[in-house]
Parts: structure tokens; C-alpha cells; sequence
């Protein structure tokens, strides 16, 4: 049992010591966990809903831990942000995408754009435009294969530097959505002097458009702002056939959900890249 600051006993709460038990080991292995191979990434496919073409991929990290089973991002992510081991993460999720898509191209298929997630402390370190293209100059890959996407909420902070490294982005090519939007509160004047390309409504609106007016009302004002300051719009987390049909009528045709698929392996995913030449 535990001593509380009034020096009373409490009772033993297994629920809890277990997860403060499980979360020092997370942050223990996390250290450890890339460079003994137990990171893997799965990419979930973007897609045109007027014609069912995947038209990108959102890599998406997964944690194979030897005791504890596949750990998703949600419970690890935060670990990593509070310990500043998510730069070092998502520097080797960059890499692994990056190769991947390499590799995707030397088999001679029909790529697509891949997206990475990259958080607010990666964003804010002074080399990280210089860094990823070192890292496509190294694997000589177009930048136009790649996409980043930043949360909303990551770009609301140092508004200076955040357009910058924005501006330094797009001129070398890689294109950069924000993600999650909807759950920030950025102005619109801001968000009109950000140089993105893309709008991601989140789930949380999108899962609710068929059933809550104003989840409707708000993607609906999402999907013709986006439209009229020229910015591309992903509705992630769709589901449903009825959702589907919503979009459509509010005219965003772009979708990412488990109605047209869970996030696949790499070679789930080559399955959906025809093979364009043989060598
Ligand atoms: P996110 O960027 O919003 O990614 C989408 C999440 O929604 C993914 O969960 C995906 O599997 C899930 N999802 C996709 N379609 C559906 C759907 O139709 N219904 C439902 N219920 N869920 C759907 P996942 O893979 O567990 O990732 C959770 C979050 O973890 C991501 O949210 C992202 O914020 C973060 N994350 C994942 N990989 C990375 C990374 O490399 N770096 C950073 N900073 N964050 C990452
Ligand atoms: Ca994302
Ligand atoms: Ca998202
Ligand atoms: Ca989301």
C-alpha cells in the first residue's frame, strides 16, 4: 500500500500500479526498442471517392513489444513526446517511409505520396527542413512523394517559425497537411498565410455527420472554406456507405477510413500499386 500526503493508508489499486508499471516500461524500452527491430510501419490508403482510386498513403508506426503484444501510437506517442525520444522516432519512421517508397519504385510500381505524422517538438527543432532533405538526397527521392502532416494544434505554436520551415518545404516540394483539423482554433487569416495544401477534417466531425446536425453544419463549413481558399480536403476515419454519400454531396472527395481500409503492411499495400514496368 501507498502513503498519501495525509499519511492515511489507501487501498491497493492494482488498476493503477499497473499502469504507472506499464508506462515505466514503455518509456524504458522505447529507448531501445528501435534499434532492436521492434518498430514497424503500416500505411493507410487516401482515397478518390468518385472512383475508388488510392490517391496516397498515411504511414502509420506500430510497436511490436516482445512482452506486451502490438502497442498502438495512441498509448506510446505521448510517452515519447514527455521524453523527447519522438524526434528519434519519427526520424526513423521518415527513413522507413522514405525506403519503402524506394523500394516500391525499383519494383517498378505505380507509387504514391506518402504522408508521415510529424509532432510539434519535431517541428520545432531548428534542422528539421535541412534534415529530410538530406535524407531524400541521400535515397534520391522526388519530394513530391512525400507529405507531411502536421497537426493543427502543432502549428499554432511559434506562428513564425512554423511558417517558415512551411515556406522551406514547399518551395523544395513536399507538401504539408494539416491534420486534425477542427480540434485547433486557428483563425482563418491564419490559416489563410500558411503555405499547406490540405485540409484533414477529423474523425471526430466526419464520424458524426450522418447522425449530429452540427458535426454536419461544421464539415460542411470546413469542406467550402477549404474550397474557397483553394486547399485540398481529406475526411479521415470514414466508415460508413451513408457517410460516403454525404461527402460526396458536400462535394469533398477525398476519404481515409476503414470503410475502404484498415492501414495495410507494405506488402498489403503493393497489392493496390500496379506494376507499371518489369526490368
Ligand atoms: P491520426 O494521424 O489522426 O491517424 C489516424 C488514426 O485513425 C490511425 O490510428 C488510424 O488507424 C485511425 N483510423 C483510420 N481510419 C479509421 C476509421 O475509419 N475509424 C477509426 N475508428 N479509426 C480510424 P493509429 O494508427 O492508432 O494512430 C493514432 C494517432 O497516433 C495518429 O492519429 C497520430 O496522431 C499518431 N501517430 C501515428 N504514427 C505517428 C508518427 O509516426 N508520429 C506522430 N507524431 N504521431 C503518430
Ligand atoms: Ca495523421
Ligand atoms: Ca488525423
Ligand atoms: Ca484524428
Amino acid at each position: 500500500a501507498k502513503e498519501n500526503g495525509s499519511s492515511q493508508y489507501q487501498f491497493y489499486d492494482a488498476e493503477r500500479d499497473q499502469t504507472s508499471i506499464e508506462q515505466i516500461i514503455l518509456e524504458n524500452d522505447l529507448e531501445l526498442a528501435i534499434q532492436a527491430d521492434q518498430m514497424r510501419l503500416v500505411y493507410q490508403p487516401k482515397v478518390d471517392i468518385r472512383t475508388g482510386e488510392v490517391i496516397g498513403l498515411e504511414a502509420l508506426v506500430r510497436w511490436q513489444h516482445p512482452l506486451l503484444g502490438v502497442i498502438s501510437p495512441g498509448q506510446f506517442i505521448p510517452v515519447a513526446e514527455k521524453s523527447g525520444l519522438i524526434v528519434g522516432l519519427e526520424k526513423w519512421v521518415l527513413r522507413t517511409a522514405c525506403t519503402q517508397v524506394k523500394k516500391w519504385l525499383t519494383e517498378g510500381r505505380q507509387v504514391r505520396p506518402v504522408a508521415v505524422n510529424i509532432s510539434q517538438i519535431h517541428l520545432m527543432k531548428p534542422d528539421i527542413f535541412d534534415s529530410i532533405m538530406e535524407l531524400l538526397t541521400e535515397l534520391a527521392l522526388d519530394p513530391e512523394l512525400l507529405e507531411l502532416e502536421i497537426t493543427e494544434s502543432a502549428m499554432m505554436h511559434n506562428e513564425e517559425h512554423v511558417i517558415r520551415i512551411l515556406n522551406d518545404l514547399r518551395k523544395a516540394g513536399i507538401s504539408v497537411s494539416m491534420d486534425d483539423f477542427g480540434t485547433g482554433y486557428s483563425s482563418l487569416s491564419y490559416l489563410h498565410s500558411l503555405p499547406i495544401g490540405c485540409l484533414k477534417i477529423d474523425r471526430s466531425f466526419v464520424s458524426n455527420i450522418t447522425s449530429d446536425s452540427d458535426s454536419r453544419a461544421i464539415a460542411e463549413m470546413i469542406i467550402s472554406m477549404a474550397r474557397q481558399i483553394g486547399l485540398a480536403i481529406v475526411a479521415e476515419g470514414v466508415e460508413t456507405e451513408a457517410q460516403v454519400a454525404l461527402l460526396k454531396e458536400l462535394q469533398c472527395y477525398n476519404a481515409q477510413g476503414f470503410y475502404y481500409s484498415k492501414p495495410l503492411t507494405p506488402d498489403e499495400v503493393s497489392v493496390h500499386l500496379p506494376v507499371i514496368f518489369e526490368d
